[in-house]
């Protein structure tokens, strides 16, 4: 199965040009079999929809999830739920995969965390943490013993992720390495992604091939 790990939807992504209906048609034209939503989560996002009324940004961001899954299951592709999560005081990014509704429900109390507390709770809970493009200007590089993994390869052309040096960080310090397009616009749809044998179903299948590296990065 090829597989898009960061995807954006302009539903959520305030700096997002496509919608869940022309994101899920442009994948399945490029030849994917299942994409991961990662639409921003953070104060800044979620201020902006509550200057617009909206009193639950988490139910914003799953009605946005499921209008994709929709969109999906229409067009013959699988599309699951992840998180690009940024904390109060920061600009560095984290792709999360597998933390459960209850969990991102709790949206503020996530957002004031540190990155160690946040990594204590991926523990706790199994769901795991990545650092997105940890070599982007204005990030932080994380201690890599907070992060289960980092993401190598990042595939927006409006940035120099410094992918090469991504990668030798990842590994000396024995990081998981994912790539994703981080695609924003209808340009950066299948710049990267994944390639595995195994046959993903839903998140938890996800999460089986990503925690066992079975998988490559095309
Ligand atoms: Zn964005
Ligand atoms: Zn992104």
């Amino acid at each position: 199965m090829k597989i898009d790990l960061h995807v954006h939807t302009k539903e959520i992504s305030i700096c997002g040009h496509m919608p869940a209906e022309e994101v899920v048609r442009r994948y399945k034209a490029s030849g994917y079999d299942c994409i991961v939503i990662t639409n921003h989560f953070n104060t800044y996002t979620s201020s902006h929809f509550e200057e617009q009324g909206v009193t639950d940004f988490f139910k914003q961001y799953q009605k946005a999830y499921l209008l994709a899954k929709e969109e999906g299951e229409k067009a013959g592709l699988l599309v699951l739920n992840g998180y690009e999560i940024r904390f109060d005081g920061s600009d560095s990014d984290y792709l999360v995969y597998g933390m459960s509704d209850g969990t991102a429900s709790d949206y503020k109390k996530l957002f004031s965390m540190r990155p160690r507390d946040f990594s204590a709770l991926a523990e706790e809970q199994g769901f795991l943490f990545y650092q997105a493009h940890p070599f982007r200007n204005n990030m932080k590089i994380t201690n890599p013993e907070l992060l289960f993994g980092i993401e190598i390869k990042n595939g927006n052309p409006r940035h120099d992720s410094r992918n090469d040096i991504a990668e030798i960080w990842a590994k000396k310090f024995n990081l998981h390495m994912i790539a994703g397009s981080d695609a924003h616009r209808q340009e950066d749809v299948g710049g990267t992604g994944i390639i595995t044998d195994r046959e993903i179903k839903d998140i938890n299948g996800l999460m089986t091939v990503l925690r066992s590296d079975d998988y490559t990065i095309i």
